[in-house]
């Protein structure tokens, strides 16, 4: 007998807020942030739109100038019993695959590097990986810029809907072995099937826990005694 999968969190409401060039440009509250990364083409818009079911939502990243800004949305996000949570979602630059991409090296990755590391509120890394291609010399960039700054990640593959059930197993298996992570720890997801984003489990409930989460604490915090 089929059983109905159980709906998770959703997102109720979404908007644009604003670009930025650096982080010290990004909003000071501390409204929870989570970011997201991957390199052009991963399928990030699309994701971001499915998440926020608006289309042309993410469009605004795309505008000719705004790719290499750190875009911000407002997310309001909705339990199935009604509570609510609040996010902020930094989309990131798109970069390219391998490392011998000059631009990515010099502009993207240090930009990136300086958001992670200095951001206070942010709580997560969604690192977007199609899940076709696996994981490029940028990604990995990416996953120890992360580690340094003691941000979590959360490995998203795209695009999950243009392998079948069979393929889709092997190909979540060798991004997780080539990250040495467990299988269940890459979340494979589609913006056109919608799989892997509403169900109980799925990547809008990682979005709510992370909303949640405690901002992290670095060694400097604890060096220099904050409050
Ligand atoms: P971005 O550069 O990372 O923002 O990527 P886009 O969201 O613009 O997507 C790049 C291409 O992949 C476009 O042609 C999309 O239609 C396609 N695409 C994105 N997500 C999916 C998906 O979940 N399934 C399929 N089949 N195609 C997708």
């Amino acid at each position: 007998m089929a059983v109905a999968r159980e709906s998770g969190w959703r997102v109720v409401e979404a908007a644009f807020e604003r670009s930025a060039t650096r982080h010290e440009d990004c909003p000071s509250d501390d409204l929870p942030e989570v970011a997201v990364v991957g390199r052009s083409n991963v399928g990030k818009s699309s994701l971001l739109n499915a998440v926020c079911r608006q289309q042309g939502l993410a469009r605004v990243s795309r505008t000719p100038g705004r790719t290499q800004l750190i875009n911000l949305f407002r997310l309001v996000l909705q339990a199935p019993d009604k509570t609510r949570r609040i996010l902020r979602c930094a989309d990131l630059p798109g970069y390219g695959f391998a490392a011998t991409d000059r631009q990515t090296r010099e502009r993207f990755a240090p930009m990136i590097g300086g958001y992670l590391a200095e951001r206070p509120p942010l709580r997560a890394l969604c690192l977007l990986v199609d899940l076709r291609r696996g994981i490029g010399d940028l990604d990995r960039i990416m996953l120890e810029t992360a580690g340094e700054a003691a941000v979590p990640v959360l490995v998203v593959a795209t695009k999950s809907d243009k392998l079948g059930a069979a393929e889709r197993g092997l190909a979540r298996q060798r991004i997780a072995a080539d990250l040495g992570i467990a299988k269940a720890a890459v979340r494979l997801t589609s913006a056109s099937s919608r799989l892997g984003l509403d169900e109980r489990g799925g990547l809008v409930d990682d979005l709510a826990d992370f909303a949640e989460a405690p901002p992290r604490t670095r060694a400097s915090d604890e060096d220099g005694g904050a409050a």
